[in-house]
């Protein structure tokens, strides 16, 4: 299966990620997946629809990948 994902902000990261793995865990043929961005960078509004002097504060344990998390004395995002 082909499936293309447009936009690489937080929805589409997460459903590239697990289109790509998906066939370790589901039993299901591997999926040939690409994802299409209009920007020039990866991670939508994160990365360039702030208010201006304004900061994300986004939880670093909340919102990460639960095999992939930032460590201890890594800043919040
Ligand atoms: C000003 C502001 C501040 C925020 N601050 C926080 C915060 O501090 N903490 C927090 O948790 N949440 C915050 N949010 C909410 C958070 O940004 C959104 O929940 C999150 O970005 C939604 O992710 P998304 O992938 O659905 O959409 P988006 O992040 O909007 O990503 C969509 C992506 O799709 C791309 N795209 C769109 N159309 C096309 C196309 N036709 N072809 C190719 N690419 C396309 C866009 O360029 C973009 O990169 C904030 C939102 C705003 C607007």
């Amino acid at each position: 299966m082909k499936v293309a994902v447009i936009g690489a902000g937080p929805s589409g990261l997460f459903t590239l990620k697990y289109l790509l793995t998906a066939h370790q865990y589901l039993g299901v043929e591997k999926i040939e997946a690409r994802l299409f961005e209009s920007e020039g960078g990866v991670g939508g509004t994160f990365l360039a629809r702030t208010y201006e002097d304004a900061e994300l504060v986004s939880s670093k344990q909340l919102t990460t990948f639960s095999d992939f998390r930032p460590k201890d004395d890594d800043p919040d995002f």
